[in-house]
């Protein structure tokens, strides 16, 4: 071993990735699992990469870790390397707890996430409080927070995690969002092995507060909830704590079963509502204060800003960020940002493409925001190109913009390159196809348009 050099088998790691793009033919796949993948550790001659969870560490080592290997050795004299795939989860603790340990007690939560950090108002004040409770002698188990996206059910969750880590730094705790339990159980469904979901629930069962993210998404899910739920009345019933989320009333939640809905309201139920406008000033005035840059939006610019979001702070977040952007990037010589410039900044670029299709809106945010995530050119994707790589991401943007924003038929063919009305038909249809087989695409369309 130590006559290779290690940043040679770093650089040749390195190299192999960028290969493994040629052959994994699922972009999204690739970029957010393999190109995340890092060395742990090199022992002899086996290497051990760390995977971001479960799932991508059960995809990569059947179908793509013996392709890694076969490519790596390629590029390597000498030494024949075995490689392996884990995730930080599986990785043994050490006994004695340092600082880094003891946060890894607290597995999935985000420490930038905190209570300090989070603004209190009149419209999340019970959610808030309720939350803060965690660590007192007063909580009431389960805690349910439900509240429209982007008004802070994420943040509060980790914001739990983090603060009851603090005060009880040897209890477990996990964050997960319901989907990526779902996917965790899919995966032991489909695995040969009777007790993969039993080795689940066991894990499961270990944790002393569980926080669990977007449960709504478990709708047409029944087995997969029935799991979660036998494990969440198991926890309740040892006095673990659970605190779930939701982005819908779960009495509005049809499928779910009446059995289950009324646990939910059988501890604290804390709903978040919109900020009002005076509220959405305040938090953008404490959020650009934090920033500490040397600009200042004029109360008009404010104004329009605010008049523009309808209660949602990840929105607002957005906005504040698209003027520090612009300022940043344009080097201002005013520190005071006014409204004139606001509305340079925020005003669509393209009004002639928003009068040509009769929208309120500019299409081309769609196909970007398209391209963006699935790292291909936005251009390339109006064209008329057939390289394998855009045709998926192609039918995803007409399905958007047909499904979710009501463009014609006719008026997408136009915007890629004058094609006829049946090609995008069958495109939406393709993508229609695919939805009801993969069970992530509907989450990627949906995170897509959540940022349009
Ligand atoms: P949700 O999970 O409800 O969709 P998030 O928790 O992801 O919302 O919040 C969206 C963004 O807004 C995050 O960056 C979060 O930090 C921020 N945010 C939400 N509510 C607040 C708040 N009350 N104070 C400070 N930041 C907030
Ligand atoms: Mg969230």
């Amino acid at each position: 071993m130590d006559k290779i050099d290690l940043n040679l088998i770093r650089e040749t790691f390195k190299n192999t990735i960028k290969e493994m793009k040629q052959i994994v033919d699922n972009v999204d796949f690739f970029d957010q699992y393999i190109t995340t993948l890092i060395i742990h550790s090199i022992d002899n001659n086996k290497i051990t990469l760390l995977a971001k969870n479960d799932f991508s560490q059960q995809i990569i080592n059947n179908n793509y870790l013996s392709k890694i290997e076969e490519m790596f050795n390629k590029n390597i004299p000498l030494i024949n390397f075995e490689f392996f795939v884990t995730t930080k989860e599986k990785i043994p603790q050490k006994k004695e707890f340092t600082k880094n340990n003891i946060m890894a007690m607290a597995e999935g939560v985000n420490k930038n996430y905190t209570f300090t950090n989070f603004i209190v108002g009149e419209f999340n004040r019970k959610a808030v409080l309720s939350s803060k409770s965690i660590t007192s002698n007063n909580f009431i188990n389960p805690l349910f927070i439900c509240a429209s996206v982007g008004l802070g059910k994420t943040h509060l969750l980790h914001a739990i995690g983090n603060e009851y880590n603090k005060k009880f730094p040897f209890k477990l705790i996990k964050y997960i969002s319901a989907d990526d339990f779902a996917r965790e159980i899919y995966i032991a469904l489909c695995d040969q092995n009777k007790m993969a979901i039993e080795t689940i629930k066991t894990k499961y069962e270990k944790y002393d507060l569980l926080l669990i993210d977007d449960i709504q998404i478990l709708l047409n899910k029944n087995k997969i909830r029935e799991i979660l739920f036998n494990i969440f009345n198991n926890n309740v019933a040892n006095g673990k704590y659970v605190v779930w989320t939701s982005d819908t009333d779960p009495d509005n939640l049809d499928g779910f079963e009446q059995r289950i809905k009324s646990r939910f309201h059988s501890g604290i139920f804390a709903t978040i509502k919109k900020p009002d406008k005076a509220m959405l000033k305040n938090i953008a005035n404490k959020k650009i204060k934090n920033l500490n840059a040397d600009i200042v939006l004029s109360e008009d610019a404010l104004n329009y800003i605010v008049n523009r979001n309808n209660g949602d702070i990840r929105r607002l977040e957005g906005q504040i960020n698209q003027v520090f952007f612009f300022a940043s990037s344009n080097s201002l010589k005013n520190p005071i940002i006014d409204l004139q410039t606001i509305k340079m900044i925020f005003e669509p670029s393209n009004k002639n493409e928003i009068k040509k299709y009769g929208l309120d809106f500019d299409p081309n945010i769609v196909i970007e925001q398209v391209a963006l995530n699935y790292g291909v050119n936005a251009n390339m994707l109006k064209s008329k190109s057939r390289i394998g790589k855009l045709i998926n991401p192609r039918n995803i943007a007409m399905y958007i913009l047909r499904k979710k924003c009501d463009m014609t038929y006719a008026h997408i063919g136009q915007l890629f390159s004058g094609r006829h009305h049946s090609t995008i038909i069958t495109a939406i249809n393709n993508v229609e196809k695919l939805l009801n087989k993969n069970i992530d695409l509907k989450n990627i369309i949906e995170k897509i348009y959540y940022k349009i």
